[in-house]
This record gives structure tokens, sequence and C-alpha cells, in this order.
């Protein structure tokens, strides 16, 4: 490719592997998620998030999403248990979103796209930072949170109120305090299986952790997702809209559910 990936027609997913072959690799994300094939693993230990102490630093249009970045030099957020050995500190989190309410999401639920999907990274603490452990097929933790259309999430708004300072690709603005618990749903019930990073470098890293339970944001705050642009500011302006990758061949892999 003589141009950077992206999500257009002449870049996008069905381009990537010319790049990084790793694309038509053995563990690829996002995946399609057959209820009735994960199976419950009575194993599986509750998820432990322990956000108290999270350090939100700053927000970024980096081209693809949009970054909402956290302090990551010390264990202030967390994630433990679920299916993961050890600690997994929160490095950022960012979204895939639709051009329509009728998908946006990357994994799917029985062939259901939900109109979003949450992405909170985390890395693994026994490899020293996030650089190191992506390349390690234990070294990230990502939990997905599906997002459906129906009333506002007001732990949201904080990050939909900061999309005007960061419209074109490269603009970041500071972004403190922001508390990614209220972007939860009740339940922490998931699914979890073993992929990758949805986005180039494609690196066959992630444990992912797809909770079961969608959190519900409004129109208006969606609509506020699709005003953001792939562009930088002076260049053709192109809008921020349908920037998931498809679901990717499941092969020798097993989904396992926490839950009955
Ligand atoms: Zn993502």
């Amino acid at each position: 490719m003589s141009h950077h990936w992206g999500y257009g027609k002449h870049n996008g997913p069905e381009h990537w592997h010319k790049d990084f072959p790793i694309a038509k690799g053995e563990r690829q994300s996002p995946v399609d998620i057959n209820t009735g094939a994960a199976k419950h693993d009575p194993s599986l230990k509750p998820l432990s998030v322990y956000y108290e102490q999270a350090t939100s630093q700053r927000i970024l249009n980096n081209g693809h999403s949009f970054n909402v970045e956290f302090d990551d030099s010390q264990d202030n957020a967390v994630l433990k248990g679920g299916p993961l050995d050890g600690t997994y500190r929160l490095i950022q989190f960012h979204f895939h979103w639709g051009s329509l309410d009728e998908q946006g999401s990357e994994h799917t639920v029985d062939k259901k796209k939900y109109a979003a999907e949450l992405h909170l990274v985390h890395w693994n603490t026994k490899y020293g930072d996030f650089g190191k452990a992506v390349q390690h097929p234990d070294g990230l933790a990502v939990v997905g949170v599906f997002m459906k259309i129906g009333s506002a999430k007001p732990g949201l708004q904080k990050v939909i109120d900061a999309l005007d300072s960061i419209k074109t690709k490269g603009k970041h603005a500071v972004f403190t305090n922001f508390d990614p618990r209220g972007l939860l749903p009740e339940s922490l019930d998931y699914w979890t299986y073993l992929g990758s990073l949805t986005t180039p470098p494609l690196l066959e890293c992630v444990t992912w952790i797809v909770l079961k339970e969608p959190i519900s944001v409004s129109t208006q705050q969606m609509m506020k997702f699709r005003n953001l642009h792939f562009s930088g500011e002076g260049e053709p302006e192109e809008l921020m809209v349908d920037n998931w990758r498809p679901t990717q061949p499941l092969k020798n892999r097993q989904i396992k559910a926490s839950f009955k």
C-alpha cells in the first residue's frame, strides 16, 4: 500500500493483509459470538475492576478513533481476575461506531451488530510497558462493551462534550478526572476468547473480555461521535464513521462464558 491504512474502500479492512499479513492469522479479532456454542466455564473467576484511582490525562483524535489516555506509570487503574493471570493496567479506551444505528460494533452476538463498541485497553504489568506487552500472546486484556441506542449514558457525557475540541486528526485536549466506571453496565458477566488487536498491526496479543450486557446511549450522543473527522484540519472532510473491522474466522478457538 502506498497509502496509510484506514476504513475507506481503498485502504480498509479488505486491504490490511497486504501490509499486515497476520490479518489472515489464527487468532484474529473481532469475531461473532455464537451464544449457543459458547460454553459456560465454571472455573472462570469474576472480573475484578479496580478503577477508583484511574487518572485520565488526555483525549486524542488519532485519525481512526479517539483515545482517552490514562497515566499507566503506576497501578492506578487495573483489571484482574476473570480469565486473567496477574495484573493488567488501563492505558486507554476508545470506541468503534457506525454511520447508522444498525452497525458499528466489532464483535457481534449471534450475528447481531450493535450501534457501537467501547474498548478498555489494559496491558500485562509483567512485561513492563505497553510496547513490550503487545509482543506477547498474553500481553493485553481488552474489555469490550456493546452500546445500544436508548436512554443517554450519563457517565459518557463528559467524553461527548470534549469531542468538539478534537474534531480533526491529530488534535488533542487535556482530559482529567474522568471516571471510567461510569461507562460500565451493571453486570460484569462476560464472554472470553484469545484474539488480536482489531486495527493494524493486528497483533495476536489480546485476551478479549466482552461484556454480555450492553450500555445504552442516546441518538444525540451517538450523533456527536459521527461529527468527528478521520481527516486533519484543512484536508478534505471525511466523517469518522464506520471505523469497525468486520468479524473474522473463529478457526480453532472456543469462546467461553462466565455465566450460565
Ligand atoms: Zn478497539
